[in-house]
C-alpha cells in the first residue's frame, strides 16, 4: 500500500462506494490475511471441487467461482475453430464440438446452475472472434424460454452476452424474445417446432432501431444443433432489422 500513514479525509457527501474503496484501503493488511484464513478454513471444511468433473482442485484454481481443474482447462482451451461451421444456408462461427470435455462445460453451466461459467463460455468466444478477424459493431444473443429461465434462475445467454461485452467492449442489445415454448422431445420437425418461438423484443426503444442501421450485430448462443433455431432467430432478426448484418456465433456445434 502507498503512503500507509496518509489517510485522506471524505468530503461530506462523498457516494458510499468512495467510502468504502477508502475502507479497503486502510484494512487491506487485515481483510487479506483473514480472507486467507477463512479460504483455508473452507477448503478444510468444504473440497473444493472442479465444477466440470467434479474432482478436487488446486487452491491455485480455486478462485473467483471458476473452479475448474487443470485436466478440464488442458481439454476445454483450445484453438477455436479456424472455419466456419456450414449447415443449411448458415455460416456459424464456432469455438468447437458439442463433445466431451465442453460439452460438459455447457452442461454445468446451464443445468448444473453455475452462472460464473458464463465467463469462460465469454472468453471462447472471444477467441472465435480473434481467430477470424470479425468485425461487429453490437451484440446480442439467443434467448432462454420462460421456462428455462425459471428452472436455472437465469437466461444463460444473456449472462455470457453481458460476460462478452464486458471484455469486447460492446453493447449488448436483447432484441429477440421468446413468445412461446418448444417441446423439442415431443416436435417431429424442429423446423415447425421453432416457427413462431421468437418475436422482437417490443421494448425496444426507437432509437436502437436508428442505431443498429447499416450496422453488424454478433448473435450468440451455446450450441448449435439443427440450425434450426439459429436460422429462425435470423429470419425473425432480418424481418425486424432489414438494414442490420448479423452474424451467428456459437460455443459449440453438434456434429
Ligand atoms: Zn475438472
Amino acid at each position: 500500500m502507498e503512503n500507509p500513514g496518509k489517510i485522506k479525509k471524505l468530503k461530506p457527501g462523498t457516494k458510499r462506494v468512495d467510502e468504502f474503496a477508502f475502507q479497503v484501503g486502510k484494512t487491506e493488511p487485515f481483510i487479506d490475511s483473514f480472507k486467507a484464513f477463512l479460504k483455508a478454513s473452507f477448503t478444510l471444511l468444504v473440497a473444493c471441487e472442479c465444477l466440470i468433473c467434479g474432482r478436487p482442485v488446486s487452491d491455485a484454481n480455486c478462485d473467483g467461482g471458476l473452479r475448474i481443474c487443470e485436466t478440464c482447462w488442458s481439454e476445454i482451451e483450445h484453438k477455436p475453430s479456424p472455419v466456419p461451421y456450414r449447415i443449411k444456408n448458415l455460416e456459424v462461427f464456432y469455438y468447437g464440438f458439442y463433445e466431451e470435455r465442453l460439452r460438459d462445460l455447457v452442461l454445468a453451466f446451464k443445468f448444473g446452475k453455475h452462472p460464473g461459467l458464463s465467463k469462460v463460455l465469454a472468453k471462447f468466444l472471444m477467441k472465435v472472434v480473434h481467430e477470424h478477424g470479425i468485425d461487429y459493431d453490437f451484440v446480442t444473443f439467443v434467448p432462454a424460454t420462460r421456462t428455462s429461465r425459471r428452472k436455472r434462475g437465469f437466461d444463460h445467454m444473456a449472462l455470457v452476452a453481458r460476460e462478452f461485452s464486458k471484455v469486447a467492449g460492446k453493447e449488448v442489445f436483447k432484441l429477440l424474445k421468446t413468445a412461446r415454448e418448444t417441446d423439442q422431445l415431443l416436435a417431429n420437425d424442429r423446423r415447425e417446432a421453432v416457427r413462431g418461438k421468437f418475436v422482437i423484443e417490443e421494448l425496444i426503444p426507437d432509437r436502437i432501431y436508428t442505431v443498429l442501421d447499416s450496422k453488424t450485430v454478433l448473435l450468440i448462443d451455446d450450441v448449435l444443433t439443427s440450425g434450426n433455431t439459429m436460422e429462425e432467430c435470423l429470419r425473425i432478426l432480418k424481418k425486424g432489422f432489414p438494414k442490420t448484418r448479423f452474424l451467428p456465433l456459437v460455443v459449440a456445434v453438434k456434429r
